[in-house]
């Protein structure tokens, strides 16, 4: 081991201080290659391909400005030397390194980082005759020759650089080192690739560009630098300043912006410390997503410094009118353009492009590299096509992207780690440790209709003691996803399956999520199960068992088929719904049926009581609202709850009955780092739009706890409208914060409970097919079992043991997946919702809807939409001034509705708004009734936007059109998914097929065609030897 002291520049209020750091050098820094014959490759870390034309080592310059074409799945074996990621700094950098980091982290790249500056066979003193930035780079340029040499030269190593200069210099140093700009690279080994050339055109430009910038580029809009380091930090600490994250208002993108506190503890009164931040010009140049520092925080704010840029990945559109304000100055700024992102939070951005003609039509993804303080918008560079405007699979690649979801198949690594499905049988060594339920219990499943996934079953026995025993088995699936395989890594990046309106991406592969996990009628399987022990009257818990078991699920129910078994269906009535029953003779199957019936009553009366013990403590009652996500259970797209049947309850109890169980398990075993579920109380001031509500119809809704907002709704019914209850439940869950996962050592015992379910402590365990946060707690809770000796622990399920705070990271993660997920999942049904809208006839009778008010505003108020599950503005004022009059008569033969345009005022007042005319004065409270007509507001830079436009003041009942109410409000979300997808199936596909000889075929000799020529050659010669052998 070598000692050696370096120095290293710190930046600090524009001054470099240079300081000396002690360094020790190691001989066994590895080189990850598979190619290595020194015996020094890492152990289960990312490795570099074997067979590949070259390796590649990016300088710095090439890391900070074409990460995008290093990220191409294409380009593979990168080696990013510690001392580039060192050179990329600030707050833009830090981004940079994790994007970095996540190539690292993508098995396909088969890219490792090198900790060049710590091998003493790759780093250097600088020399006497040397800068320090002269150095940094010959570091790199080292660093490649170390691995070409510490390979024997098996492989070329090409060190990408960002001018011909670097190339001048190291250029010839070291035969089978090439040293290339990304240009050079490009036109010799990918000169087909269409994607890099774009990338590289647009980032080219836009460095070409960098030094004229500060010219003629429509002005600054009132930015100033930046404050230093220092001054950022001082401010911080004296809380003169406010660090956070920009969170722009994305109805009112031009004005109003806040920076929310990231200080912990803030979630509580985060209304207090918000600091708004008003207009373009205290915004300072930062964007929606940047963590920042803004000072003056009183009675707005400005941001004064930028910690980390939160720059990702922006859906955009090309500007059209551009001669205005794109190039911001004619003809010399020719080939910019302005694009126009998709989100409205985010400014537009230039960017320089040559395909403007073809990008016109098109939706496609750009980044933001820099934004210079003289100029009005950032600059940016194009990075790929997502395809034309309008185009469904378009939009849904616009809704992935904007979530920063990237379903791709699972890599050939991931696969191979897949057992068979065909000939699986259990191991002999498992059955002989798992506590086998096969014979001795019946286990079986109730679940939606086609449901194949199925992750939980149940039990029910009596035991001979009198005692009644009940089960929750479920699928066993980190008994085939070991901890730390390239299953469980992709699983975790992926965190939970994505269910979009019309398709879904999985979390696992098929052969484990529809069959060998999949707790499937009649076929052994692996479990997880929890069995508890109770008193068959009071329902008291003696004893509970948690561990693995073997199970053979006896029935593959569906809700309906069991509810009218629960509700005394004969058998005979029942058997062409429960296929296990067919063709068995009379007896049996009255002896089955009572078996499967008796099991289905006991469990509904544990559930009664389970829930009852749930409500005494205020667990609220919310369900129903949710139904307005579920878009592919048969005709739920209505806020009206789903024919809701008791069996879904009984169902739901049972999970978070052993979901409860296990929380309190893991919990218990790992106080520091247990993942569990919380779910906060709502601040107070939130429930004030639900009270306003209330408060019209005389109720008080009470907040002081989860148990009297609960009572409160259970109050609020009115007899003669049922959607009432249903929207002040709605407005109830908009109150509320959402659950999230955490690790207990990141927070105190009090803050684990679960609110919403009035449980002390709650946890996911029941689907680990869907949701990774479950395969997590599977490996606890065997953790847990066999810290207790009470099962041996299984080979192959190795616990993963997480630190506290590597969990807290982890859940952080998921977290962030799921919010995705759900986001996704709204938009796909958002999408759908204003594609169908688009292609019907204005006047189709399905458009013209009931709605109810919910909130009031100063020029209309928020309705509820319940047939479509929709919410949104109607207004009463237009911008001229005129105002909505409902009159008597339509207004035209041509229109239904009856709303004219007149002179007059609007008034907000508590609980109404009221218009006021010359003929008087129309009032609308909360939650009445009115009926509105539903148009497609067209864009073609965000997405289509839905507009309400009052028709009358009355229901729509009660108005015209009755016979269109039953075939327009019972439309179903499945059969509009079919409709939507059916249109756009009849597009001819336009896409051309790049056959993969094309992507390879080089023109002319290139370095790629030499070191290609080569390596066939030195193939051949390692063959010659293995002749022998055959
Ligand atoms: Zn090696």
């Amino acid at each position: 081991m070598l000692r050696t002291s370096r120095r290293i520049n710190i930046r600090s209020g524009g001054r470099v201080w240079q300081v000396v750091r002690e360094q020790y050098l190691r001989d066994d820094i590895a080189c990850q290659s598979p190619l290595c014959f020194e015996g020094c490759a890492a152990g289960a870390g990312p490795t570099l391909p074997r067979h590949a034309t070259c390796y590649l080592v990016p300088t710095d310059q090439v890391v900070r400005h074409f990460l995008d074409v290093l990220q191409l799945p294409e380009i593979t074996g990168i080696v990013f030397t510690q001392t580039a990621l060192g050179q990329v700094s600030g707050p833009a950098g830090k981004q940079v390194q994790r994007r970095v980091r996540n190539i690292i982290k993508t098995a396909e790249k088969e890219s490792v980082f090198f900790a060049n500056e710590f091998s003493s066979g790759a780093w250097t003193k600088q020399k006497s005759d040397e800068t320090f930035a002269e150095w940094q780079l010959r570091l790199q340029y080292d660093a490649a020759v170390w691995y070409y040499r510490h390979l024997g030269g098996q492989v070329a190593v090409v060190v990408l650089c960002g001018d011909a200069g670097f190339a001048h210099r190291f250029g010839h140093r070291q035969p089978g080192v090439f040293v290339q700009t990304t240009d050079q690279y490009l036109a010799g080994f990918w000169p087909n690739l269409r994607a890099a050339r774009d990338i590289l055109d647009s980032v080219q430009a836009m460095l070409d560009s960098a030094g004229a910038e500060s010219e003629g580029c429509g002005g600054s809009a009132g930015s100033t630098d930046y404050l230093p380091a220092a001054a950022l930090q001082s401010g911080l600490s004296s809380g003169h300043m406010v660090r956070g994250h920009l969170t722009v208002n994305k109805h009112q993108p031009q004005m109003e912006a806040f920076v929310r506190s990231a200080s912990a503890g803030a979630r509580r009164d985060a209304s207090l410390s918000d600091v708004l931040v008003q207009g373009a010009a205290d915004r300072n140049r930062a964007v929606h997503g940047d963590e920042v520092v803004a000072g003056e925080p009183v009675p707005t704010g400005r941001v004064v410094g930028v910690l980390l840029r939160g720059w990702g990945e922006y859906v955009a559109t090309l500007q059209l009118d551009e001669e205005q304000e794109g190039g911001g100055g004619g003809s010399s700024r020719a080939g910019w353009h302005l694009v126009v992102p998709f989100d409205r939070r985010v400014p537009k951005i230039r960017i320089q492009t040559r395909q403007a003609d073809t990008l016109k039509t098109q939706r496609f993804v750009v980044r933001i590299d820099s934004w210079p303080v003289s100029s009005r918008y950032p600059q940016g560079h194009f990075v790929r096509v997502l395809g034309p405007i309008g185009d469904l699979e378009t939009e849904i690649q616009v809704i992935l992207t904007q979530n920063d979801i990237s379903p791709r198949p699972f890599s050939q690594a991931v696969l191979s780690e897949m057992p068979s499905a065909a000939d699986w049988s259990p191991l002999p060594a498992e059955v002989a440790r798992r506590r086998d339920l096969r014979d001795t219990h019946l286990v079986f499943s109730v679940d939606p209709p086609g449901c194949e996934d199925v992750d939980d079953t149940m039990s029910v026995r009596r035991l001979p003691s009198g005692r009644l025993e009940v089960g929750v088995h479920i699928a066993d699936v980190t008994q085939f996803v070991a901890a730390g395989s390239a299953t469980d890594q992709e699983a975790r990046r992926r965190g939970t399956t994505v269910y979009l309106a019309d398709r879904r991406f999985d979390m696992l592969p098929a052969v484990l999520s529809g069959d060998l996990c999949s707790l499937l009628g009649g076929r052994d399987r692996y479990a997880v199960s929890v069995i508890w022990e109770l008193d068959p009257d009071s329902f008291q818990v003696h004893g509970v068992w948690y561990g693995r078991s073997l199970i053979r699920s006896r029935y593959k129910m569906f809700y309906e088929a069991a509810q009218r078994l629960v509700d005394g269906t004969p058998p005979v009535r029942l058997v062409s719904d429960v296929p296990e029953w067919r063709g068995l003779d009379a007896e049996t199957l009255q002896q089955r049926y009572r078996e499967l019936r008796d099991a289905l009553a006991t469990l509904t009366r544990l559930t009664h009581h389970l829930r009852h013990g749930r409500q005494q403590e205020g667990a609220l009652e919310l369900e129903s609202s949710e139904v307005q996500f579920e878009f592919d259970e048969g005709g739920a797209n209505r806020i009206q709850p789903k024919q809701a049947l008791e069996i879904h309850e009984t169902v739901a109890e049972m999970m978070i009955f052993a979901n409860h169980w296990v929380a309190q398990k893991i919990a218990q075993t790992f106080p520091q780092r247990a993942l569990l579920r919380r779910h906060g109380a709502a601040r107070p001031d939130q429930w004030e739009p639900l009270q306003r509500c209330a408060a019209t119809k005389g109720w008080t809704v009470r907040v002081g706890s989860n148990r009297q907002v609960a009572d409160s709704l259970d109050a609020c019914v009115d007899p003669h409208d049922p959607l009432v209850n249903t929207l002040l439940r709605l407005l109830a869950t908009r109150a509320m914060v959402n659950a999230e996962y955490f690790s207990t050592g990141s927070a105190t015992p009090e803050d684990w409970g679960h609110y919403g379910l009035a449980l002390d402590r709650y946890t996911h365990f029941t689907s680990p097919i869907r949701r990774y946060a479950d395969v997590i707690v599977h490996r606890l809770l065997l953790a847990a079992v066999a810290a207790e000796g009470s099962i041996e622990q299984p080979a192959g399920g190795a616990t993963e043991q997480f630190s506290d705070s590597e969990l807290q990271e982890v859940a952080d993660h998921l977290n962030d997946r799921n919010r995705a997920a759900q986001h996704c999942q709204m938009d796909s049904q958002v999408l759908f919702q204003t594609m169908y809208f688009v292609r019907r006839p204005a006047d189709d009778p399905g458009n013209f809807v009931d709605a109810m008010i919910f909130s009031l505003r100063e020029n209309g108020f928020l309705v509820h939409i319940p047939a479509y599950a929709l919410r949104g503005p109607v207004y009463l004022q237009q911008k001229d001034g005129q105002v909505a009059w409902v009159g008597d008569e339509k207004v035209s033969w041509e229109s239904e509705s009856r709303v004219q345009w007149l002179n007059g005022d609007v008034i907000q007042n508590d609980s109404d708004v009221t218009v006021r005319t010359e003929l008087g004065e129309q009032v609308y409270r909360l939650l009445d009734h009115v009926t509105v007509h539903i148009r497609v507001l067209e864009s073609s830079a965000h997405a289509h936007q839905l507009r309400f436009d009052l028709i009358t003041n009355e229901p729509y009942w009660a108005s015209f059109r009755e016979a269109a109410l039953a075939s327009a409000g019972d439309r179903s979300a499945r059969q509009l998914v079919q409709e939507v997808t059916a249109s756009q199936a009849a597009r001819p596909a336009e896409q051309e097929q790049e056959t993969p000889d094309e992507l390879w075929s080089a023109r002319g000799t290139s370095l790629y065609a030499v070191l290609q020529r080569h390596r066939q050659r030195s193939r051949d010669l390692k063959l010659a030897p293995a002749t022998h052998r055959s």
